[in-house]
């Protein structure tokens, strides 16, 4: 045997990113795998590391390497595809390895937290019929369990049994003493496989039959699966089209071959209604159970779940962001639903973009990728258009019916018939009424990514925008001026409006509160609920709030366009977007793609029922390109307008972005370091980056830290990030100087 064989290399999981190496004890060879977590001996003190090589060659001389202390768990907590992706994550989003294994692997799992284990009891040694006799006599309880034990197929868990007899551990005991019962400790499993969501009902599903559309699609996921290579899919479908039937059929078809499926959404709480349905349609798969990951698993759930999916026990994941990250052996398919929705994109380090990894992962895994979404994001778009993903589109909604009709309230001239700045106008209101006297119900949604911060004038919707950025301007109290927060142009904030000279020229923004208020006004015997950020929060208020608005005790439900997603309730008939505007006025080059998102998404909550759905959008700029080809239902259209705009301007999807943040409490100083830096890339990067900056932040001042940015433009991110991080590593920061790169941000603020 070669000495080589036994060395193991290892990434420690905090303290500096390096790879150490140790000796392996011979007898513990063939326990370790790429992948197991290890003790391992750094200095004087211990560390826990994963293994990323098992038969590595070491720098240092065999006899001098230290020996690996302790194997953690019988089985690889990460696969060597995941350690590949945690590489590129590093690389792309210029993380420390240390910060990427840390998010990659749950806190449990990384503290080497203990299995749980349990007692199992079976028979032991064969006692003779005096023995039993005798037990029958002196010990009749001992007796009674002897024969309980012996009545039972496979090993029973020992707290059961003594539940089940009513036995002391005294009795138990003396048994286990004269030998006729054995008991072995095994490991079982906390994993929530069930939770409060199987509470939710669903249709008879076995029996839905594909439509053409749907069929069609399936069949190319499913020749897709069969050739088992990497391949990305967007799956372009109107609200209501039945998506999830498909991936349903998809999720089926990998099962069916023994591989592991990761599903994705933006938020698991939000998505109740989906996680049933695969739930209940994979439930017959009994060897393949689902887990669901989610932040409110307990510690022991997490490593449980971790372990049962590692060993290939549980195959299907559903999770937000983070169950990218799922260790499944051999994974067939990732679904990441809703691609476009920005909650993918983690605001801390690692700032990485769930879609976007688990695209890398698909392509690690020979795998495929399933992009769903009724209003794909211009990235994906873009990659649909330059034959790098396929396409597979669902025109029509199921059974036929009609998208809802959208009416497009001019909030202007309302307030100039009704002389006073309403929240409801008149059309919402008696279709409010409406809907009270017939019983069925509705939804008010209020823009949350609204931004009150521009000056929109309340007579022409006239927006101040930078001439050189076509961005929103953004207004600061503090001097009463306008900032261009790309290039750093400044106006003072004008008292009329610089189009049609009207003095009511505003900042603008309204909250659930406001709304609620006023529809519990115009309908006072309605039940009026309101949504917001506190009620999120608690998952059990929410959750009930669901199930009263599903039962009809609510009428009306109020809330921000985080209630819209995936839910679907067939009594709800109008849908109210209280102030579509407010998000094209964020300083924010994608403010049209989620105001037009927005309303798409919105609308969809209408009409899914037998009954047909109308949608009311208040806004004050009527004639907005987003909400006209949302009005109009022109998806692909709002797509290729929107692509060609980015194009004019060289703005993502036709380079990537790459945003650095300065911040600290001294402006001056931040400032200073901001110029230091963009100093330096032009020095360094000449030509090979487009820098923007440095110019302030939208939001200048965050808890009490004055913020700066730069922006890069380029087509090699991994490139020009690790420049970057190589810049950052030479120059000697004071303590209140931060600084954070977010390659392809999505957060602009
Ligand atoms: P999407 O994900 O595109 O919004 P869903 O898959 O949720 O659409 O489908 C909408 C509704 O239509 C669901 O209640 C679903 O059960 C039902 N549905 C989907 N496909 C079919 C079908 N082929 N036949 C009957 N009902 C279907
Ligand atoms: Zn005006
Ligand atoms: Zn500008």
């Amino acid at each position: 045997m070669k000495l080589t064989d036994r060395i193991v290399a290892v990434w420690p999981l905090a303290g500096f990113d390096k790879t150490l190496h140790y000796r392996i004890a011979e007898g513990q060879a063939t326990q370790v795998f790429v992948g197991s977590l290890v003790r391992v001996p750094v200095g004087r003190r211990f560390t826990l590391g994963v293994v990323v090589e098992v038969d590595a060659q070491a720098d240092l001389d065999f006899d001098r390497l230290k020996m690996v202390s302790q194997i953690l768990y019988d089985q690889p907590i990460l696969t060597g595809n995941l350690l590949k992706l945690g590489e590129w994550i590093r690389l792309y989003y210029g993380a420390k390895r240390e910060s990427v294994l840390e998010t990659m692997i749950p806190a449990p799992v990384r503290q080497g937290m203990a299995a749980k284990q349990d007692k199992f009891v079976s028979l032991g040694s064969v006692p003779s019929a005096e023995d039993l006799e005798a037990l029958e006599r002196r010990a009749p309880k001992q007796r009674a369990l002897y024969d309980f034990v012996a009545q039972q197929i496979k090993a029973q868990k020992k707290s059961l049994i003594l539940k089940r007899l009513n036995l002391s551990p005294a009795t138990y005991n003396a048994l286990l003493d004269k030998g006729f019962i054995r008991e072995e400790s095994r490991v079982t499993e906390r994993v929530a496989y069930e939770d409060e969501m199987g509470a939710i009902e669903f249709a008879d599903e076995a029996k839905v039959v594909l439509n053409e559309e749907q069929a069609i699609v399936a069949e190319h996921l499913r020749s897709d699966l069969e050739s088992a290579t990497f391949s990305v899919r967007l799956l372009h479908g109107v609200t209501g089209s039945g998506k999830t039937e498909v991936y349903l059929n998809a999720m089926q078809a990998t099962l069916e071959k023994g591989q592991g499926i990761l599903f994705l959404v933006p938020e698991v709480a939000l998505t109740p209604q989906t996680v049933g349905r695969i739930r209940s349609r994979l439930s017959r798969y009994t060897d393949a159970q689902t887990v669901v990951w989610h932040s409110h698993l307990s510690d022991g759930e997490r490593l449980d779940a971790w372990m049962a999916l590692a060993s290939g026990k549980a195959k299907v994941v559903v999770g937000a962001r983070s169950a990218v990250f799922a260790p499944i052996p051999n994974l067939g398919l990732i679904v990441v639903d809703e691609e476009h929705e920005p909650a993918f994109k983690q605001d801390e380090t690692p700032r990485y973009h769930g879609r976007d990894v688990a695209v890398y992962r698909a392509y690690l895994e020979g795998a495929l990728c399933v992009l769903g979404s009724a209003t794909p994001s211009l990235e994906t778009y873009r990659n649909v258009a330059r034959g790098k993903y396929a396409i597979d589109r669902l025109t029509q909604r199921v059974d036929n019916r009609a998208l809802p009709m959208m009416h497009v309230v001019d909030m202007r001239q309302e307030i100039a018939r009704t002389r006073k700045s309403t929240q409801l106008s008149t059309m919402l209101v008696e279709k409010l009424v409406d809907r009270f006297e017939k019983k069925e119900q509705s939804i008010l949604f209020i823009n949350r990514r609204g931004y009150s911060s521009s000056m929109l004038c309340q007579d022409c919707g006239h927006v101040v925008v930078c001439d050189h950025c076509s961005v929103p301007m953004t207004y600061h109290r503090t001097d009463e001026t306008l900032k261009c927060h790309l290039c750093a142009a400044e106006t003072a904030a004008p008292h009329k409006c610089p189009e049609c000279k009207s003095p009511k020229i505003r900042r603008k923004g309204m909250g659930t509160q406001r709304i609620e208020d006023a529809v519990t006004r115009v309908l006072p015997r309605a039940k009026v609920v309101r949504i917001d950020a506190d009620t999120m929060s608690r998952k059990h208020l929410f959750r009930q709030i669901l199930g009263e608005f599903r039962s009809g005790k609510i009428d009306v439900l109020v809330g921000t366009q985080m209630i819209a997603k995936g839910l679907d309730f067939p009594n709800v008939t109008l849908v109210g977007m209280v102030d579509a505007d407010l998000s094209l006025h964020i300083p924010d080059f994608r403010a049209n793609e989620r105001t037009f998102q927005l309303l798409v998404q919105v609308s969809g909550r209408a009409g899914r029922g037998d009954l047909s759905g109308e949608v009311v959008v208040q806004t004050f700029t009527p004639h907005a390109d987003p909400i006209q080809f949302a009005r109009r239902g022109e998806v692909d259209s709002f797509l290729e307008f929107e692509a060609e705009s980015r194009e004019r301007f060289q703005y993502p999807p036709y380079r990537h972005l790459i945003r650095q943040v300065f911040r600290g409490p001294n402006p001056d100083k931040v400032a200073f370091f901001a110029a230091q830096f963009a100093k330096r890339v032009g020095e360094r990067l000449n030509g090979k980056v487009e820098m923007r900056g440095p110019a302030p932040c939208s939001i200048e001042k965050m808890k009490d830290h004055y913020r700066f940015q730069i922006w890069y433009f380029t087509a090699n991110v991994t490139q020009v990030m690790a420049e970057l991080v190589s810049i950052a590593g030479e120059i000697g920061w004071p303590a209140d100087v931060i600084q954070v790169l977010d390659a392809d941000p999505v957060n602009l603020s």
